[in-house]
């Protein structure tokens, strides 16, 4: 048995503090009875109803995912292109990405039917190493990138401290690798990043997020979390 706050919110109708919210306000049935008060728990078997709409309790489930690129990080396109629960036809469950990565942008991704666990780790306030390996233009200087370091500012805000580091740099074809650690995740933030200091990015991978890496998994294959690296990322 679990509150029923936390049941709502691992379905993915909002948070917690919103689903009690919901709850006090009249919102929510369970078994068709009305519940006001906080502190009701509920099982599998419950039938949970919001605003009159039921919700579904499933097994909540965690996958690494290596998504290739030309991939959109959606459970579904308008324009029918590949989606990346399209890697994923034997799994049941409701699951859809942790956050996004670009089209054009490979790597790592978590994805879940957990809601509650993916409000968490998108949350602003999370602080969760992101490495990132980008292929840019240019042959940024060690005085380029600490100003990546430093924070840079993009959509009108500076960004919060990360760590560059140059891997290589080619002269001749006038490119460079650069590994950055990030604990954001704002909207196309390396790009926008390296963009800001004249160095646009040419080819971006997500390398690891937290301990977790791509180790072992191709474009295309996912693994299931354990449960220690669950709690890890929380
Ligand atoms: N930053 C980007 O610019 N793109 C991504 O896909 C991820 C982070």
């Amino acid at each position: 048995m679990e509150r029923l706050q936390k049941v709502m919110a691992h379905c993915g109708v909002a948070s917690r503090r919103n689903s009690e919210k919901m709850i006090t306000e009249g919102r929510v049935k369970v078994n068709g009875q009305l519940v006001t008060e906080l502190g009701v728990k509920v099982s599998a078997s419950d039938a949970i109803e919001v605003d009159g709409v039921p919700i579904y309790q499933e097994e909540p489930v965690y996958f690494l995912f290596y998504k290739p690129k030309g991939v959109i990080s959606a459970v579904s396109d308008d324009r029918e292109r590949s989606v990346v629960t399209d890697y994923f036809p034997s799994v049941h469950e409701r699951i859809f990405p942790v956050g996004r990565l670009d089209f054009d942008t490979s790597g790592i991704l978590l994805m879940t039917n957990d809601g509650e666990f993916s409000n968490l780790l998108t949350h602003p306030s999370h602080e969760v190493p992101k490495i990132y390996i980008a292929k840019v233009k240019g042959n940024p200087l060690k005085e380029d990138l600490k100003a990546l370091e430093t924070g840079v500012e993009i959509d009108g805000r500076k960004t919060a401290p990360a760590v560059a580091k140059l891997k290589s740099s080619d002269i001749q074809k006038k490119t460079a690798i650069v590994e950055l650690t990030i604990h954001e995740g704002r909207n196309h933030q390396v790009k926008k990043m390296f963009e800001a200091i004249g160095f646009p990015v040419l080819k971006l991978k997500r390398e690891q997020i937290g301990h977790l890496t791509l180790t072992g998994l191709n474009p295309g294959e996912y693994r299931e979390l354990s449960k220690k690296e669950v709690s890890q990322l929380t």
